[in-house]
């Protein structure tokens, strides 16, 4: 039997560029569909506009710190429609580079809504195409809970191109979205409340880390109401009321509430049923090779739901072309996948918590190193934040088994000591490594 391409790719997102790339430098002939723009959502309303934004809200503090370095005070205003334009403008530059990547590789693209019509026919809007293998890799979308007034919130794929700046924002959810839109709306001079259904948020991180940035954030302004509850959403002229349980008031009137209580597959109107490809607690069910019930459609990234990251996304992508088409089958490790929260103060780690190690090696098997300081950049503005560094650490092996940090430059610092901890390096390995002074990295050599 022939088909019109050797692989049919449903979704131009980090997962699916990365593997139709790939294949195709194979010498396989790809095709990839994409109904919005070229990039998905890491590129067009995530990772990338998010730490843009990240970036611009920063800006706020360092005119504050400029002073004790002897700068005057300087009056900024801050313009949300130009920031917004200058950020749909780099996402826009982006995609196209996507594109012009895709045309360099030979990869056929074709916009529209692509679903299964059978196991080997993708349909792209009212064109069908063959192919001897598919990959879905169709992301997820943001999800809200279904209270009464849910309508008047807004989600992550709304927030970029808000028309006005909220003066009043409340954010709903303590995981990374939520934590860090909280930070990002109130470095631009937003009033927010971040409404958290628990005592803390970023639930699964190391407890110190989640203690640390969420003090962090209330520190810089942010109200966060923990153990709290949102039962329904009223349109008043000033804006939208939440109805709150749990919190000191019964009730919050802001100009825009944004949900970020977690993101689901992608899977509606896919043809999933018809192509005989299973699934399972709404996501597609894939064994480590990427291959879904139907031997060979094969599925990866956010519509997997594993684990909802970029670089696992792309690194699934270029595994699956590599067996498929290259001969050179592996497939990836998920384990030691460093993790940023953009928040403010930022938080990031590597391998395993300390909960997670007491509970595979007991107690007496763990041994922890912490530190807390306040960097140097903070001494002369007299800024009260401080930095906090974790090792986890197997006390029969010495090995290194997960780091966490919070605090400046934690994202920069902890994707190094990530090759460290994949590499199985032990806490005689990191003191042996010759400190670099004066920064705040050389603690994680240095700690006692
Ligand atoms: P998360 O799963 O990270 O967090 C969801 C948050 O919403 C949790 O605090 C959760 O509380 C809360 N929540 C869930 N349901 C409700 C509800 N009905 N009412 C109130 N609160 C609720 O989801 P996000 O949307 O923040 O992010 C989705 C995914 O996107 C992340 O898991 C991550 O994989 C990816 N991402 C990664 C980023 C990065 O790498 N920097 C940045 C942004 C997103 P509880 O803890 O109690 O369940």
């Amino acid at each position: 039997m022939t088909f019109d391409y050797d692989l049919f790719v449903l979704g131009a997102g980090s997962g699916g560029l990365a593997a139709s790339k790939r294949a195709a430098s194979y010498g396989a002939k790809v095709a990839i569909a994409e109904q919005d723009l070229v990039g998905g959502t890491c590129v067009i309303r995530g990772c990338v506009p998010k730490k843009l934004m990240v970036y611009a809200s920063h800006f706020s503090h360092f005119y504050q710190d400029a002073v004790g370095y002897g700068w005057s005070p300087v009056e900024a205003t801050f313009d949300w429609s130009k920031l917004v334009q200058a950020v749909d403008g780099e996402v826009r530059r982006l995609s196209r580079l996507h594109i012009s990547f895709l045309e360099k590789n030979n990869v056929e693209l074709f916009h529209g809504q692509a679903r299964l019509v059978d196991d080997h026919t993708v349909a792209v809007d009212d064109r069908t195409f063959t192919a001897e293998k598919i990959l879905i890799a169709v992301g997820g979308e943001a999800t809200k809970p279904q209270i009464p007034g849910i309508e008047h919130a807004i989600t992550s794929r709304e927030v970029f191109l808000l028309p006005l700046q909220p003066k009043r924002l409340a954010v709903v959810g303590g995981g990374y979205i939520g934590t860090e839109f909280a930070g990002v709306f109130n470095g631009l001079g937003t009033e927010v409340f971040q409404v958290v259904r628990r005592g803390l948020i970023l639930r699964g991180f190391d407890e110190d880390l989640r203690e640390e940035v969420q003090t962090g954030m209330v520190k810089k302004g942010v109200n966060v109401l923990s153990d709290t509850t949102i039962e329904k959403i009223e349109k008043v002229p000033e804006g939208v009321r939440l109805v709150l349980k749990g919190a000191k008031d019964n009730s919050l009137v802001v100009d825009t509430v944004l949900y970020a209580t977690g993101r689901s597959p992608n899977l509606e109107g896919l043809g999933l049923e018809t192509a005989g490809v299973e699934t399972a607690k709404g996501a597609i069910v894939v064994n480590e090779w990427s291959q879904t019930s139907q031997p060979h459609i094969f599925a990866l990234g956010d519509c997997t739901d594993k684990v909802n990251l970029t670089p696992v996304a792309v690194a699934e992508g270029r595994a699956f072309a590599d067996t498929q088409f290259g001969n050179k089958p592996h497939h990836i490790s998920y384990e030691n996948i460093a993790t940023a929260v953009f928040s403010q103060p930022e938080a990031c780690t590597v391998g395993m918590t300390e909960i997670a190690a007491n509970a595979q090696y007991g107690e007496d098997g763990v041994k922890v190193y912490r530190t807390r300081f306040r960097p140097m950049i903070y001494a002369l503005p007299n800024v009260d934040e401080k930095i906090l560094m974790k090792l986890v650490v197997h006390k029969e092996t010495d090995r290194v088994l997960g780091a966490q940090m919070v605090g400046k430059d934690a994202a920069e610092i902890i994707q190094c000591v990530a090759i460290a901890v994949t590499m199985g390096a032990t806490k005689k390995d990191f003191d042996a490594t010759m400190a670099l002074h004066p920064t705040s990295a050389e603690e994680f050599v240095t700690l006692p």
